[in-house]
C-alpha cells in the first residue's frame, strides 16, 4: 500500500459457472460437500490471480466463498432462523428479497471468516482486503421478530461485528471493509444509529477500516431507481461530513459515469477515498485513459497520498470475461496516473 494511487476492488468478483450459477445475485452452487469447498478454494485462487495479473495493490477473495454479501456471515450466527424467510422490500423497497428471521439475540459463537481469510492471507503476498456487511445494510435484510427495533437489531450486530473484524485483523487481513449500501437510502438513520453502530463495529482494529457506501450493483431495480435520482446526487452531502468525523480510515463509493457531484469528495478530508473508476452496471471495457481520467477528477478535491483506485462497486452479478477486462482497465488507468504525478 505504499505506492502512489495503489488500486483496489470494492469487493465481489464474478463466480465460474462450475461454482456457481454465472450471473445472479443469490446464485446457487453449482456443488455439494467437500467438492463445493474445494471448488471454492480454487475460485478464490483464480480471484486473486485475475487481481494479480491486473496489478491490483489491495486484493480480495472476489467473495468467492459467500452467496450474499450479507447472508453469507449471517448464515453462522445464532439467533436467525434462516428456513424462516420472508419476501420484503428492502432498500426502502427499492427489490423485494426472500430473507431469514431474527428469532432470538444475536450471537457469534465461533470465528465466521477466520478459515476463509487464513487461506486468503496465505494465498497471495498482496495486501488483502476482507469485506463484511454494515451493521445498517443487514438490518435492512433481515426481518426481524425479536429486537423490534432497528438501532438495538444494528448494535447487537455491531458487537458481532467487531469480535468478527478483530479475529480478521489478527489473522493479518490489512484492510476491513464494511458494506454500507443501505447508507443513502435511510438519510436520517445514518446520523441517528448507523454511523454509530458502524463506528462500534470497527472499534480498536489492529488494520485498516473502510466502508462502502453506494448506489447498488448494476441490477435493473438499482438502475431504475438511480433513473429517479436527479441529475444531481447530493446525497453525500449529508453523509460525508458525518464520514469525515468518524474513526473509519477509507471510504469507497462510485464515481464511473456517476452523477455523484465530484466536489463532494472535498468533504471527506484526511480520509483515504476509493474513488470507484470502473462501471459495473454496464459491459463497456473502460479504456485506461478513461480511468485515469476519472482519478485524475477526484485528484482536485483528494490529495494524491489519500486516493485509491478501485471499481465503482461489487462486479458479483457480472460476466467473467467482461469483468477481468474491467479489471485490467483499472490497473492500467492507476499506472498511468501514477506514472503522471512521478
Ligand atoms: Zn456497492
Amino acid at each position: 500500500m505504499s505506492r502512489l494511487v495503489p488500486s483496489t476492488v470494492a469487493g465481489s468478483l464474478p463466480k465460474p459457472a462450475w461454482l456457481a450459477r454465472p450471473e445472479m445475485l443469490w446464485a446457487p452452487w453449482a456443488q455439494t460437500g467437500a467438492l463445493l469447498e474445494e471448488s471454492k478454494r480454487d475460485a478464490v485462487r483464480l480471484a486473486l490471480q485475475v487481481q494479480e495479473r491486473a496489478d491490483i495493490d489491495i486484493v480480495s477473495d472476489g467473495e468467492q466463498t459467500r452467496q450474499h454479501f450479507v447472508h453469507g456471515f449471517l448464515e453462522r450466527l445464532t439467533g436467525i432462523d434462516f428456513a424462516k424467510k420472508r419476501r420484503i422490500g428492502i432498500r426502502a423497497d427499492r427489490y423485494e428479497a426472500d430473507c431469514p428471521t431474527v428469532v432470538g439475540p444475536i450471537a457469534r459463537t465461533a470465528g465466521v471468516h477466520g478459515e476463509e481469510a487464513r487461506f486468503l492471507r496465505s494465498a497471495t503476498a498482496r495486501a488483502v482486503k476482507f469485506t463484511l456487511p454494515g451493521p445498517m445494510t443487514i438490518v435492512d435484510t433481515l426481518a426481524d421478530e425479536h429486537y423490534g427495533d432497528r438501532a438495538k437489531l444494528a448494535f447487537a450486530f455491531a458487537e458481532v461485528l467487531n469480535a468478527e473484524a478483530r479475529e480478521l485483523a489478527a489473522i493479518g487481513i490489512d484492510v476491513v471493509q464494511f458494506d454500507e449500501p443501505a447508507f443513502n437510502v435511510y438519510m436520517d438513520a445514518v446520523a441517528d444509529w448507523g454511523l454509530p453502530a458502524l463506528e462500534r463495529a470497527a472499534q480498536g482494529l489492529g488494520c485498516k477500516t473502510a466502508v462502502h457506501i453506494c448506489y447498488g450493483y448494476g441490477i435493473k431495480a438499482n438502475l431504475d431507481w438511480k433513473a429517479t435520482l436527479g441529475g444531481d446526487w447530493r446525497q453525500y452531502e449529508r453523509t460525508f461530513p458525518l464520514l469525515a468525523k468518524s474513526k473509519i480510515d477509507q471510504v469507497s463509493l462510485e464515481c464511473a459515469n456517476s452523477k455523484v457531484p465530484i466536489e463532494l469528495l472535498g468533504l471527506l478530508a484526511g480520509k483515504d477515498v476509493l474513488v470507484g473508476a470502473i462501471d459495473v452496471a454496464n459491459d463497456r471495457i473502460e479504456t485506461p485513459e478513461e480511468v485515469a481520467a476519472t482519478l485524475r477528477r477526484a485528484l482536485a478535491h483528494v490529495p494524491k497520498r489519500h486516493l485509491i483506485a478501485c471499481t465503482n462497486c461489487g462486479m458479483a452479478p457480472m460476466k467473467r470475461e467482461i469483468a477481468y477486462a474491467k479489471l485490467m482497465a483499472l490497473g492500467a488507468g492507476a499506472a498511468l496516473l501514477r506514472r503522471e504525478l512521478a
